[in-house]
């Protein structure tokens, strides 16, 4: 799947999702609204049922129509100008909200309007225990005041409609559930791409490594296949040359990537030994990187902060760690190479520092160059070899010893590497 295909997947399904979640919250609303309009029209139908109902009990056959008012959204008033029996209102009220299946408590209050007093007031509850709870009314309407009437407050009306929403509150439930497992699909195909691309990469840097010493190795070997050679001993021996040191190169290789294969199990068994950090430095320097960077036309300098540094530590791999550092120091460099390795001691740490004068880092990279096969993207330019996997065996090797590492660069004009590592290995 190419770039530009994820990305219209994922713009849509960002569009998508927002769009579903706002048709979600419209449609609450909606139902909402529609809950609370069906409410008020089966109260007003009960309502003015009980008027009807007294109003002929009194031998009042006078129009009832708009006799209901909403005040508020939970307060209904409703004009009589007759007699009001409390009790039969009372009877009434429950028969006619229970035929409507409004079955929520209430208050009756009726007022006197001589007096001007709420003459009888009392709360209903469909749980018999709260009848005497003291739930406070909404103030009756004063434009009323002309009128005898009575009154009906349902204190609990939002935990009423609440509760008949609770099917969209699942409904809600179920989409958020699928939004996240949309996410996290999305998540996946990103990483999934992502990995693919970096075991692209992986093949490509592999290939391209093993490609010139193969190549080297093929010539050579044609060259010594002409039987003349035997009289050129020099040319002879030149050749075979070539091919053990190509063959030494591509072992080393095959080496490595053996190596970090195994760093991918996150555990590696060391063989602890006490070591003196001089002169396996000097031992590592001398050997490869002295000669390689003087080619150059750069220098190497080590500097000890502190006398005959010991400690407890895997000698191979610690100098697979130093040699991978120094590598990059000289790979990642494009004028003379100059680096300094500083070693100190302190408190029971050993600190290896190996700075250079190379093309650094930028910022946006750095938290990711001990990740597996990350390697700072260069185009399709592949002009320094590598598989990505070098900085991640360091970063493993020194927490194996129960230590760490540290970088810090600045884009051209250069990178800091240093390794902290226990004194005394903790087992
Ligand atoms: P590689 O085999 O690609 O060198 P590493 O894991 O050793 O893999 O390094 C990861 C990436 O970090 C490299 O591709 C390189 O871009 C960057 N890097 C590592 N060391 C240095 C350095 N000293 N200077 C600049 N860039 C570096």
């Amino acid at each position: 799947m190419s770039n530009k295909t994820l990305r219209i997947i994922f713009i849509l399904s960002v569009v998508c999702a927002i769009l579903t979640i706002a048709t979600q919250f419209f449609l609450i609303k909606k139902a909402y609204e529609l809950e609370k309009t069906t409410f008020n029209t089966h109260v007003t139908i009960a309502l003015k049922n009980v008027a009807v109902h007294l109003l002929k009990m009194n031998n009042n056959f006078s129009q009832v129509d708009s006799i209901v008012s909403q005040v508020e959204d939970n307060f209904y008033t409703v004009r009589v100008n007759d007699k009001i029996d409390s009790t039969v209102l009372e009877t009434l009220l429950k028969r006619e909200l229970n035929t409507q299946q409004i079955k929520i408590d209430f208050e009756i209050l009726v007022y006197d309007c001589e007096s001007e007093n709420v003459k009888f007031r009392k709360y209903i509850s469909l749980n018999k225990t709260e009848e005497n709870s003291d739930i406070i009314p909404a103030k009756f309407p004063k434009n009323l005041k002309e009128n005898n009437y009575f009154a009906v407050h349902f204190p609990h009306l939002d935990t009423f409609l609440n509760k008949e929403m609770i099917t969209w509150g699942f409904s809600s439930l179920v989409l958020f559930l699928f939004l996240v497992i949309l996410a996290y699909a999305i998540f996946t195909i990103f990483r999934q791409k992502r990995l693919s691309e970096i075991q692209k990469d992986f093949v490509n840097n592999m290939t391209h490594e093993f490609k010139t010493p193969l190549a080297t190795i093929k010539i050579s070997s044609e060259v010594l296949k002409n039987p003349n050679i035997i009289n050129n001993p020099e040319r002879l021996l030149n050749y075979a040359t070539i091919i053990s040191n190509e063959t030494e190169h591509l072992t080393h290789q095959v080496e490595r990537v053996l190596q970090m294969a195994k760093s991918g199990r996150d555990v590696i068994s060391l063989n602890k030994e006490w070591v003196e950090l001089q002169p396996m430095l000097e031992e590592i320097i001398d050997k490869t990187y002295k000669p390689l960077i003087r080619s150059r036309g750069g220098d190497i300098k080590v500097q000890m902060l502190c006398n005959s540094i010991h400690f407890e530590v895997d000698k191979l791999h610690l100098k697979n760690v130093i040699g991978n550092l120094l590598d990059n120091a000289v790979k990642y460099c494009k004028n003379k190479p100059s680096i300094l390795i500083t070693c100190n001691e302190e408190k029971d740490i050993i600190s290896i520092s190996i700075k250079d004068n190379g093309i650094g880092i930028s910022k946006e990279n750095l938290p990711h160059v001990f990740d597996r096969f990350y390697r700072i993207p260069t185009g399709n330019l592949h002009d320094v070899k590598g598989f990505g996997l070098g900085l991640n065996y360091v970063r493993l090797i020194c927490k194996q010893h129960g230590g760490d590492i540290k970088v810090s660069s600045e884009v051209e004009k250069g990178s800091e590497f240093c390794i902290f590592i226990p004194k005394k290995f903790k087992r």
